[in-house]
């Protein structure tokens, strides 16, 4: 089986136990599963009752990600902020990390351009907490 990608890898954290989540799959009626899971979720039955966020599923999780990250590339001071970060000008910024971009790029690439923009996602019982690179931004708040 082709290995895929997991965009969020590195960049999501459980909230409850401050551990990274990671991804994983499973196997279904020959349908590949990808969901990220709590790190001591994972680990053993007896920790895997004390966390509350268990596993979440890949698509809503990134997808949920992505909209908020590409809701906040469309605010001029983000725009600004990362076009210091990056050296380009705000024009190519926007151009840059605009709808057509996300929506025409791997995942991979994905993986590369949101490591560059998110510090982290960290997801709580009722929300995901998502931190940009940019500094003096208040983290932009996904309720779930
Ligand atoms: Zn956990």
């Amino acid at each position: 089986m082709r290995f895929q990608t997991a965009p969020l890898k590195g960049i999501l954290r459980c909230g409850h136990c401050g551990t990274a989540m990671m991804p994983m799959y499973t196997v279904r009626n020959k349908k590949k599963y990808l969901y990220y899971t709590c790190h001591r979720h994972a680990r053993s039955q007896a920790e895997r009752s004390e966390c509350p966020i268990g596993h979440l599923a890949a698509g809503m999780v990134e997808e949920m990600v992505f909209r908020n990250v590409r809701a906040a590339l469309a605010l001029p001071e983000i725009v600004a902020s990362v076009s210091r970060l990056t050296g380009l000008t705000p024009t190519d910024v926007a151009q840059e990390l605009g709808d057509r971009v996300w929506d025409g790029i791997g995942n991979g690439e994905r993986q590369r351009l949101l490591a560059s923009i998110v510090k982290e996602a960290v997801v709580h019982e009722d929300k995901i907490e998502i931190t940009l690179n940019t500094a003096g931004f208040a983290p932009l708040i996904q309720e779930v």
